[in-house]
């Protein structure tokens, strides 16, 4: 990471802090690794992002419907699923620090270094061997090729290197009074599973065919081993999922058609485009027949923001054979080619899985910007947020000009008529111009001024937070004004 990236991205996350947007969890004990609490700004923009999703997904397709299943589910979907026995990063402790990392994460970081230094021909080799281990699961040759290519504890400098053994990341707990281990439960570490075990009861209830959509937005858990790079990587997250059901056969076709309209949605928000790129997955999961990343470019690399699955009928079929129920769907559409209806079938499925909170940290940094606003007279600089207005938390400022003459109650007034609708602050304390600097700050779109000219003809001065230019309208226009601006 050059100094200026580096900087942008220290300056991003203290802002974050200072304007109320991500705190540390439980920051008076001196913090919990890798969780993280939303502020007053950053609920709100949270919540913003996730309608943004909910919206495009679900209101916006008619075969695509949303639910909210349980963080808590039957210890045997995580079985069937593969999780208990295959959700598991490699894990190597340092014997001098004591500290524990992924020993695929200290291979991957020097192969950066070997890039970095000019030296891609051990870059190659290296990535290649380290993706034969991980193939095979062959945790000592991971050790050897720590060893081998003199990895060294980034906390101690030493090379007194343990074993390599799997870490399973899901968090288990028990559930009820008798602690056995017939009770050990576990927190989802995604939300799809809550999607395939109802399946059939969205489909029934809600008369679905097939193709169509489950969609849920919802908490994470992964005791992720080494917590990095602010909320990129937390231990508790949100995620955003969407399983799409279709005719097995016709994976491909929906797997393209996904993948673009995905990153569509990105780029709806006004993103530069090349701060986006897909990677391909080629080593597959066992169940997948294709998988794609959307990346974005975040001031350390591009890194995954969301991935595009083609899960083919793995998950459903796995949980037939657990529990023992019929995951079939019954399709009366008549296949052309033998003149009857396709019939009883697993569907196969097509996954979009985004992660809320990566997608925040990327709109903040996307949004943030140091203005310099110097002139030949004076020194001066700003702290903005350019926030699509739909995504700001704050839609717009009421500033009485001053704290007297009844103008505060007709600032309170106006904000009265549109606080129902639109997320608004009042604020009286400081001069107008530290007013509108903090509101900057936190991305609100536009600032209404009331002063004494507003008391004769009912009109306010708007200050828009992109161009800072100003503009008299009456009161009356600004539901209209506002609505315009945060219509999706
Ligand atoms: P990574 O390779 O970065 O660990 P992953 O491939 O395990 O991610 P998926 O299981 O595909 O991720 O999860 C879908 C999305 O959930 C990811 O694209 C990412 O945005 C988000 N996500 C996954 N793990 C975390 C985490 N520990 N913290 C925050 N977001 C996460």
């Amino acid at each position: 990471m050059s100094k200026s990236t580096d900087e942008l991205f220290k300056n991003v996350i203290s802002h974050a802090k200072e304007y109320g947007f991500v705190f540390q969890s439980s920051e008076i004990y001196d913090g919990l690794s890798a969780v993280y609490d939303y502020g007053q700004f950053g609920s709100e923009l949270k919540n913003n992002l996730k309608t943004y999703w909910w919206k495009s997904m679900v209101q916006m397709h008619d075969n695509i419907v949303g639910i909210d299943s349980a963080i808590f589910m039957h210890p045997s979907i995580w079985k069937a699923s593969g999780h208990v026995d295959g959700f598991s990063d490699p894990m190597i402790d340092n014997k001098d620090s004591k500290k524990r990392y992924r020993a695929d994460q200290l291979l991957e970081d020097k192969i950066a270094k070997y890039d970095k230094d000019g030296k891609t021909d051990k870059a190659e080799l290296l990535q290649t061997e380290m993706d034969t281990a991980l193939k095979n699961e062959d945790l000592p040759r991971l050790r050897e090729l720590i060893i081998e290519h003199e990895i060294a504890d980034p906390v101690s400098g030493t090379r007194n290197w343990t074993e390599v053994r799997q870490f399973n990341l899901m968090f288990s707990t028990q559930m009820g009074a008798v602690a056995d281990d017939a009770d050990l439960v576990y927190l989802r570490p995604e939300t799809a599973q809550g999607i395939f075990v109802n399946y059939l009861n969205v489909q029934k209830s809600g008369r679905m065919k097939i193709p169509f959509g489950i969609a849920q937005i919802g908490k994470a858990f992964r005791n992720e081993v080494i917590a990095r790079q602010f909320i990129i990587r937390m231990r508790e997250f949100e995620q955003m999922e969407m399983q799409y059901f279709v005719r097995p056969g016709t994976q491909k076709e929906w797997f393209n058609k996904w993948k673009e309209t995905r990153l569509k949605w990105h780029l709806a928000l006004g993103t530069a485009p090349e701060k986006y790129r897909y990677h391909e997955h080629t080593k597959l999961a066992h169940y997948a027949d294709a998988a794609y990343d959307i990346e974005f470019e975040f001031p350390f690399g591009f890194k995954e923001v969301e991935g595009i699955h083609s899960r083919t009928d793995f998950d459903l079929s796995q949980h037939q054979k657990f529990s023992g129920k019929k995951m079939q769907y019954f399709d009366p559409e008549v296949d052309p080619e033998t003149g009857k209806p396709y019939g009883n079938y697993i569907p196969y499925v097509i996954e979009t899985s985004i992660g809320l909170d990566r997608m925040f940290l990327l709109t903040m940094i996307n949004a943030f910007e140091e203005e310099d606003l110097s002139t030949e007279e004076k020194q001066d600089s700003r702290t903005v947020l350019h926030l699509h207005p739909c995504l700001a938390p704050v839609k717009a400022a009421i500033f009485p000009l001053i704290k007297k003459d009844g103008l505060p109650e007709k600032a309170r007034e106006i904000m009265d008529k549109l606080k129902l609708d639109f997320n608004l602050q009042y604020e009286e304390k400081d001069a107008i111009g530290k007013r509108y600097r903090r509101q900057d700050a936190i991305g609100t779109p536009i600032c209404i001024t009331v002063d004494h000219q507003t008391l004769e003809d009912n009109t306010v001065t708007i200050r828009h937070r992109d161009s800072m230019a100003q503009e008299r309208v009456d009161a009356n226009q600004l539901e209209k004004i506002l609505g315009d601006l945060v219509s999706w």
